[in-house]
């Protein structure tokens, strides 16, 4: 049976930047810190309104709202901005109460991989648009990788394995509803929160150039990929 999905069907993004940002170090929010003398949230918001098929954003913040104006005021689309919680999934859940009620299609990206390319996020929202409830977008591992046990550790094939970035792209109601059945559980990504609710999530390319700013050098790393494209 064919799924017919009206394509004006509205994208709103959650972007979570309520990380406290200890791993990078330094002073403030992590979403705060600046890449190219840009707050790494202001390069999300960016990425978000790039495709052109997101029509506004709700950014997930750590409840100082003042920090935030500029970045707010700047945006090249709509954002409103709401507190956070105390992990990142109860951050989305907070973003997800919040939602404009057209909101049919939900991306949830973090604010700390500033530079997604806007072919990621189209292909993201066209998975949705095509029928799938959840969707991320994925790299292959580079790394060899092993597994840790209690008697040592095992190697893992890592041709099986991909890293998963986000945007992540869902129907509203499969993540709201995902979400309220995982709640008092830690699930790092929504994709997660997803299967356990049961809902098969379609894997979409994703891009190296869409790295997880986590530690100092990865904010260097990301300024090399500004200036590459440049
Ligand atoms: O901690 P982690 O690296 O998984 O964070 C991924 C994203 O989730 C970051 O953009 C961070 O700001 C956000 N986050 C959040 N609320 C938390 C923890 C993380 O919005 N309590």
């Amino acid at each position: 049976m064919t799924t017919v999905v009206d394509i004006e069907e509205p994208v709103v993004a959650i972007v979570v930047a309520a990380g406290s940002g200890v791993r990078l170090g330094g002073e403030g929010p992590k979403a705060l810190r600046l890449l190219a003398g840009r707050p790494l949230v202001a390069w999300s918001l960016d990425a978000m309104a790039a495709g052109g098929a997101v029509s506004a954003v709700l950014v997930v913040a750590d409840g100082t709202q003042a920090l935030y104006d500029a970045v707010v005021t700047e945006a090249p689309l709509p954002v409103t901005v709401v507190a956070g919680g105390p992990t990142r999934q109860q951050s989305v859940a907070h973003g997800l109460a919040a939602l404009p009620a057209d909101a049919a299609v939900v991306l949830v990206h973090d604010a700390a991989r500033p530079l997604v390319p806007a072919s990621v996020v189209a292909e993201v929202v066209r998975a949705v648009r095509r029928g799938a409830g959840a969707v991320i977008p994925v790299v292959p591992v580079t790394d060899s990788v092993r597994r840790v046990t209690a008697d040592g550790s095992v190697v893992v094939d890592r041709a099986t394995l991909r890293a998963v970035q986000t945007p992540q792209g869902f129907r509203r109601h499969v993540l709201v509803a995902a979400h309220d059945a995982a709640a008092g559980h830690d699930h790092t990504d929504d994709a997660a929160v997803c299967e356990a609710y049961g809902v098969p999530v379609a894997l979409v390319p994703g891009s190296p150039d869409s790295l997880k700013v986590t530690h100092a050098a990865d904010l260097a790393l990301a300024g090399a990929v500004l200036a590459a494209r440049a």
